[in-house]
Formats: structure tokens, sequence, C-alpha cells
């Protein structure tokens, strides 16, 4: 026996042992986001919530498959965890920093192994701080699950960053009378489980990033509509929106109307679904990109209607959630494009041409501003929502657009979104499609406005602008586009809200 076993090992190519996870993905800003060695396809989250005391209770079971040999692997959680089992076995675990938690299986995890993990929790999410803060809002009728990059810690247990993308199946169970607003489609109605509570079912179909999975849970009025496209619309408002009321309808109930325009400029809508939420006031400061369903403060809306926001968070649909980012680095891929997508309804509505919004911007912060020391194309972890990731971001977009030409680049928008649907992707990644679809060498143009900590002067690209720029100057004033206040208005809240 011993000598027939030494053969078999003999001719066994050497393999390394299982070794841990990476706590990490390699996100170069957030080094401990996200986790190594398996890949999710599935969330299925099924949770109960008390609104009054925010207690939080649920089963979420991820699938995934090995990426490498394990002896133990993370998920990015920070609630009570009471039970994780993998494949039917009962599993170890541990806490490590302040959002890991590390699964040891009681049998090793092979390369390619199908993985059926299913975590039994329970908290109140309010109640953990974690990087620093608490993503979660506990409201006065119920809870809010909205943020970026930081959310799904406080509410599912995951492999948190956007490179690893899967399908959802988000049940909750609330007290009868208590809505509950999520992603993608209600398969079914909601309906009575046990005496007193109601259960709430969304459908994501799409891939989607672990960061805009959400939950809105409260007195909501939800309005439910078909769009031009056929899919199904699913606006819902606070039912506490007092003085915003009307004017948060008059923008986000144009919803579909926007997304239809959208897909006139990036192509095919990536999803399944439409929508938006608005919570009620002095709750979240800032308006994100939820997939399908992006959720709004009341406070956009405290100057009347904004379409802005709604046009910047839906160019988002395409621009952050479809195409996510690869790392956090490359935040102007979603920030520059939503930005920009509001200089094109203003361009759209005759509120003032992007020309015209590039030649306002940029006189509009002196040489000396720190607002050009930041890079858009490297911010740095505290920086990834300032207002240089946007307003310069924009004007990056708008330089990108001047050098190529309108043909090259409306075709390079619809290109870039189809080949990474449902994907991620890098700056240096797009600047290879601009390249290919230009025919351009396109390195100075992004150095200057995304890779360099100072005010561009503007060139040959730029001679557009730099001429109205110059007549500008001559008349020793640079009108004001209709559109900037509303513009600067939305980026303002955006930016102060989401940078802390
Ligand atoms: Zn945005």
């Amino acid at each position: 026996m011993t000598a027939a076993l030494a053969v078999v090992l003999a001719g066994t190519p050497a393999q390394a042992a299982p070794a841990p996870g990476a706590p990490g993905i390699g996100d170069s800003y957030f080094p401990d986001y996200g986790n190594g060695g398996y890949d999710v396809s599935h969330y299925d989250i099924r949770v109960r919530y008390y609104p009054g005391s925010d207690v939080l209770t649920g089963t979420t079971t991820i699938l995934a498959r090995a990426t490498e040999d394990l002896s133990s692997f993370n998920l990015d959680f920070v609630l009570n965890v009471t039970s994780i089992k993998v494949n039917g076995w009962t599993a170890t675990y541990a806490r490590q920093g302040d959002h890991e938690v590390v699964v040891t299986a009681p049998r090793p995890i092979t390369r390619n192994q199908y993985l059926t993990i299913v975590v039994q929790y329970e908290g109140v999410p309010s109640e953990v701080v974690a990087a620093g803060y608490t993503a979660w809002t506990k409201t006065a009728d119920g809870a809010l699950a909205i943020g970026q990059p930081e959310i799904a810690w406080w509410w599912y247990p995951s492999n948190d960053h956007p490179r690893d993308k899967a399908t959802f199946d988000i049940s909750v169970l609330v007290p009868d009378g208590v809505e509950v607003l999520s992603n993608g489609v209600m398969p079914r109605a909601p309906r009575a489980e046990i005496p007193g509570w109601t259960r709430w079912s969304w459908r994501s179909a799409r891939p989607m990033a672990t960061y805009l999975a959400f939950m809105a849970i409260g007195q909501y009025e939800i309005v439910q509509d078909v769009a031009p496209n056929g899919q199904q619309v699913i606006n819902a408002y606070s039912e506490n929106l007092g003085e915003f009321a009307e004017s948060a309808r008059a923008s986000v109930q144009r919803t579909s109307e926007v997304v239809d325009w959208e897909q006139g400029v990036f192509g095919p809508y990536p999803f399944e679904a439409q929508g938006g939420v608005v919570v009620a006031p002095q709750t979240i400061g800032f308006a994100l990109e939820n997939q399908t369903r992006s959720t709004y403060a009341a406070e956009f809306f405290r100057r009347g209607s904004d379409p802005y926001v709604v046009v910047h968070e839906n160019a988002h649909q395409w621009f952050g959630d479809s195409v996510a980012v690869d790392t956090w680095q490359n935040i102007w891929l979603n920030e520059g494009f939503a930005s920009y997508a509001e200089w094109l309804w203003s361009e759209e509505t005759g509120e003032g041409t992007a020309d015209e919004l590039f030649e306002f911007y940029y006189n509009l912060y002196p040489a000396t501003s720190s607002f050009w020391t930041v890079k858009p194309g490297d911010p740095g972890p505290p920086n990834i929502f300032h207002p240089a990731v946007y307003d310069r971001g924009a004007m990056a977009v708008h330089q990108i657009r001047l050098a190529i030409g309108d043909n090259a680049f409306f075709a390079l928008l619809k290109a870039w979104t189809a080949a990474r649907k449902d994907s991620v992707g890098n700056i240096a990644q797009f600047q290879a499609l601009a390249e290919a679809i230009s025919g351009r060498d396109l390195d100075a143009v992004f150095t200057t406005w995304l890779y360099t900590p100072s005010k561009p002067t503007l060139g040959l690209a730029g001679a557009a602008s730099a001429r109205s720029a110059a007549a500008g100057a001559r008349a020793g004033v640079t009108a004001e586009p209709k559109s900037y206040q509303k513009i600067n208005a939305v980026h303002q809240d955006l930016a102060a809200a989401k940078g802390r």
C-alpha cells in the first residue's frame, strides 16, 4: 500500500495546498472591499424588518463558484451571524476587521466547485459603525438601505465589489401597511404571509453590483405605469414629502421619458424595469442610481421640479450600473458621463449648449482654485465624489467630443455601453475604444483633462470653446447658460452629501 501510494503521488502534478481566500478583491482605493477566491452568480436575500426597533433578521443564500482551492473565504458583513452553511455543511466563522467574516468550511473547497452559502443573521443595522460611519438610515417610518460604495454590509453578506456582479431575489417581510421598494420587477404582488405581516418580493434578472441593491421601507405611494418601450415603470413617493410632493412628482414621473431620450444617446436601455423613489426629507442628503430604480432625497426638488437630477441618475443606468467601475479609481466613468448627460439634456431642451456649459464651468474656477488639484481620473479614495469628478469630469468628456467630432463621439458612447453591458470597465479601456473608433491618439486629451492636477490651457482640441471663451472675455463676461444653476445645484448636493 505504501509503495502504491508513493507511485500515485509521484504521478500527480504538484498542487498548492488550499489557502485562505484574499480579504479584498484587489482595489487599490479600498484594499479590503470585496474578496478573493470565489465568484458570486446570485443572491437570494430573505429578511424580516421591524420598523421602530430597527431589528433586521434573515437568511441570505449565495450561489458562487470557487476560483481557487480554498481553506477559507471571506464575506463582507457587519450584522450578527448566527449560522453559516456551505453546501449543507455547518461552517465555522470568525470576525476580522470591521466588516469581514472569515468562513471555514468543514470540507476543503476546490477550484471551480459550486458553492451554496447560507447565512443566517440578525441585528440592528443603525447601531453598527463600519468604515467610520453607518450607511444604513433608520427613518421615522422604516429604513433606507442606500449608499455608495458601502451599504451591503448592513443588510446582506456579500462579495462587496462592483467587479463581482450577480442577479438578485430580494424578499422582505414587514408589518401590514408598510411598503418596500427595491430593484427590478415585482414577480408577484405583496402578500400576507403570517397574521399582521406582508412579504414583498423583488427580482433583478440582470447582473447587478452589490452596492446598487437597495431597500426603501416605509410609507410610500406607489405609481405603476408602462414605459414607451413596454417595460414596467414603478415610481414611489414617500407619503411624508410635504411641500416637496408636487415638484418631486413633476420630476420623477418623467423617468420613462428621460430613459427613452437617453436610449437615443447611449443605446438600448440595459435593464428590465424603470422607476424612481423619492424618500422623506431629512433622511438621506443625496440621490443614488440604484439599478432600475434610482432614489432621490426630497431636497432635490426644493427649488421646484428638476429633471436634471433624473437625467443624471438614469444616465448611470448605462454609465455605472450596466457598465460598472472595474475599480473605484475609475469613478469618472460614472460621474463624468452622468454629469455630461445633463449637458446634453440642456443642449436638447434649449437651455444652453455643451459648448456654453464648458466655457462657463472652465471660467468659473480660476487657475488658483483647489478645484483643479483633484484629478478626475485618479481623485484618491476621499475624493471619489469631489465636485471635480463631476464638473471637470464633464469638461473632460466634452474635450474628448471636440477632439474626435460628434459622429465618432456618439458612436463611442453606444459602442462602450454595448461592449461592456452587464460588466465592468476602466478608463484605459475607454481610451483604447475611443482611439479605435476615432483613429486618433488621445493620450494628450486624457492626460491633460483626467490626470493633471492643474487647470488645463485650451489647446487645439478646445479650439471651438477657446473661440467662444475669447468672445466672452472680450465682452468682459461669460454668459451663464439657463441650465447652469440647476446642474450646479445637483452636483453640489451630490458631491457634498456623498463625500464624507
Ligand atoms: Zn452620479
